[in-house]
């Protein structure tokens, strides 16, 4: 499903989640929506620090707090690596290439086990995120 940067209304966006609309928000989230994907908030500086050259790597940092905290993106944590925010905000786990390091959403229309399982111990799960790790079909083929 591809969709415009100029059908999305950003600010729009931002109000909804009853977020106020600075141009750093706006600049963030437009770049966020236009690219997809998954990215930390370091690729964003560099990305959009030429458009906002006030911007420190902190804001960027404490702006996708916000957006994740507010539904629009997803942060996800990695063990020893910095958080990535996903543009795809819906519950979905992610194959990782050991090689190019990309990684690929997929979907698992539910996880009775693992549910099952965390009954049995009396753990409330708040959030579960597969990893699957291995070799994506672009680098097999190289
Ligand atoms: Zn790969
Ligand atoms: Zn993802």
């Amino acid at each position: 499903m591809e969709q415009h940067t100029d059908d999305i209304n950003v600010p729009q966006i931002l109000k909804n989640v009853g977020l106020r609309v600075t141009p750093q928000r706006d600049a963030i989230l437009s770049h966020i929506l236009k690219n997809r994907g998954h990215m930390t908030a370091d690729d964003i500086y560099r990305s959009i620090q030429n458009v906002l050259p006030n911007l420190s790597v902190s804001t960027v940092y404490n702006t996708l707090k916000s957006f994740s905290e507010a539904g629009l993106i997803r942060e996800i944590q990695f063990a020893d690596a910095a958080s990535l925010f996903d543009a795809n905000a819906a519950p979905h786990h992610h194959m990782v290439c050991k090689r190019c390091g990309k990684l690929i959403d997929f979907y698992l229309p539910s996880t009775p086990n693992v549910t099952h399982i965390a009954k049995e111990a009396n753990f409330h799960i708040e959030e579960m995120h597969i990893e699957v790790s291995g070799i994506c079909s672009e680098c097999a083929n190289n």
